[in-house]
């Protein structure tokens, strides 16, 4: 049991009003931690160190901030194991996705960014009478608010940026996984940071995060979350003029053709479906199958779905972990009463196993296969955010993407096919911000990355963030 405090110009400190929050593991329920619960004073402080230690943050050079997020990167490296652990009690992940996925990304994010602006150029545009140069310069204070999914990986995807090109930091991380937040800014300051350039608030969402967002020394706002929340963060944002980034939920389609090759797409679309619970933004969480296939398709994918090993998140060869919470298993559950009133039937899962006293109280929920449901029926169109995939069946390519088409998300989709021509007819014809042929969540932190309709507004990776997190000056010489 252990008090996380805000992180306020390199100093711990609890929130003004006194208050905490409980924070609990999901895979016991047990209380774990209490956290600061901070509200607009609390933000005000911080947002008020972020600004005094701007205009010197500003000035330090490029390779300066670069060795930073070296530095920091080498940290987060040193301590992956402790750090998987947190995260892995604190999300009710398992330790192995811990390990091999959520911790070497926020290493990799540090050192990824710590290159690209070692590398990073701006254009230069000759006229024949004058010459104009743009320079890169921070924004200013940036706002950076994350969900608890993926905390520390999409916690250094923004932080990591942002630091690198310059900007102080305020953030703002789920209550439900505060853990590896913490840490983290423990890791900054010991990597040398300047107090302010880093800043922490813990606490609720329509509480601290509406306080950061509508702050108007906040000049940029990077959120990753609902869709319904994203809209709220936008209004706010939007009206006071703030850059904004939104990655939002997603209902992505996995698509097998029949001429796919067989076990890997069966495979793939059980990793696609079911890695961290099904609680990923990428998950695919729709399988559209090629008719001629789809029996077999479907009872290889129900058997692997129904074999896969349930249980305590901190034992290596455990591959399902808990739900991030009992509200949130409530919700996955009243999608399984749904899927059987739209006339779906459970092919397997959907109930609670029993795994011993020890895991009696955690949120977990055998992983669900649907068959038998319209493409349109509202478990297959509404993001469920849990371990829950519908399976539908096309006869044509037309068919396929106007099934993957037809919902209000656009964030990614998978394509199983050894057919080339039909892989890039297909991915250009997906309203999706990223495709994946004969893969899944293969990333390159150079491309871009984010959706299309309601899974957000904008692009994150590569250079991408380095614009975000920048505004680009022109200067127009007259020779
Ligand atoms: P959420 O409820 O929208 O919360 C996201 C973050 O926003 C949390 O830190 C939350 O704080 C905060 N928040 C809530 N209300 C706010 C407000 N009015 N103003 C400012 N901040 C506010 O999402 P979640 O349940 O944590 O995460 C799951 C969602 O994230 C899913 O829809 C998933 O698809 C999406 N997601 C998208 C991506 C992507 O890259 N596109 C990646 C991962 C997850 P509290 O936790 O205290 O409410």
């Amino acid at each position: 049991m252990r008090d996380l405090y805000n992180f306020i110009d390199s100093q711990h400190v609890p929130a003004r009003s006194g208050q905490w929050l409980d924070d609990r593991a999901p895979a016991t329920d047990a209380v774990i931690a209490r956290i600061a619960r901070s509200g607009a004073e609390d933000v005000n402080d911080a947002v008020a160190a972020a600004k005094r230690a701007a205009p010197a943050w500003a000035r330090t050079s490029t390779a300066e901030r670069a060795d930073l997020c070296d530095a920091i990167a080498d940290v987060l490296d040193k301590r992956l194991d402790d750090l998987a652990d947190l995260e892995s009690r604190d999300a009710g992940k398992t330790i192995t996705q811990a390990r091999t996925i959520d911790i070497p990304r926020a290493v990799r994010n540090f050192r990824f960014f710590a290159g690209a602006v070692r590398h990073d150029e701006t254009g230069c545009h000759e006229m024949s009478d004058a010459l104009n140069y743009t320079l890169r310069r921070p924004i200013g204070v940036v706002g950076l608010i994350t969900p608890w999914n993926l905390p520390l990986y999409l916690l250094t995807w923004k932080a990591a940026p942002a630091l690198a090109t310059g900007n102080t930091v305020v953030c703002k991380p789920s209550e439900l996984t505060p853990m590896t937040a913490s840490a983290l800014a423990e890791i900054i300051r010991e990597a040398g940071a300047p107090p302010g350039v880093f800043n922490l608030v813990h606490g609720l969402g329509g509480e601290a995060g509406q306080a950061l967002v509508e702050h108007p020394d906040v000049r940029a706002i990077s959120f990753t979350g609902g869709t319904a929340t994203g809209a709220r963060v936008g209004a706010a944002a939007g009206s006071r003029y703030k850059k904004l980034s939104l990655e939002l939920g997603g209902k992505n389609s996995t698509l097998v053709f029949a001429d796919a090759d067989f076990e890997m797409a069966v495979a793939g679309a059980v990793r696609a479906g079911f890695t961290n619970t099904g609680q990923v933004c990428l998950c695919g969480s729709r399988v559209l199958v090629e008719r001629s296939i789809a029996k077999r398709f479907t009872e290889a994918f129900v058997a692997r779905v129904a074999a896969l090993r349930m249980g305590d998140p901190s034992d290596p060869t455990t591959e399902v972990g808990a739900l991030i919470s009992s509200a949130h298993r409530e919700k996955v559950e009243r999608y399984v009463s749904l899927a059987r009133a739209e006339g779906g039937t459970i092919a397997c899962g959907g109930t609670r196993p029993d795994l011993g006293a020890r895991f009696a109280n955690g949120n977990f929920l055998a992983p669900i296969v649907v068959t038998g449901l319209a493409s349109t029926a509202r478990t297959a169109t509404e993001e469920i955010f849990g371990p829950v995939v519908t399976v539908h069946e096309f006869d044509t390519d037309d068919e396929a993407v106007t099934m993957a088409n037809g919902v209000d998300y656009g964030l990614a989709a998978s394509v199983w096919t050894t057919n080339l021509k039909r892989a890039h007819h297909v991915a250009a014809a997906l309203e999706v911000g990223m495709v994946w042929v004969n893969d899944w969540l293969k990333r390159d932190l150079r491309v871009p990355f984010g959706g299309i309709k309601a899974s957000g507004v904008g692009r994150e990776g590569g250079r991408h963030s380095l614009e975000f997190f920048s505004e680009l000056k022109n200067v127009c010489i007259a020779l």
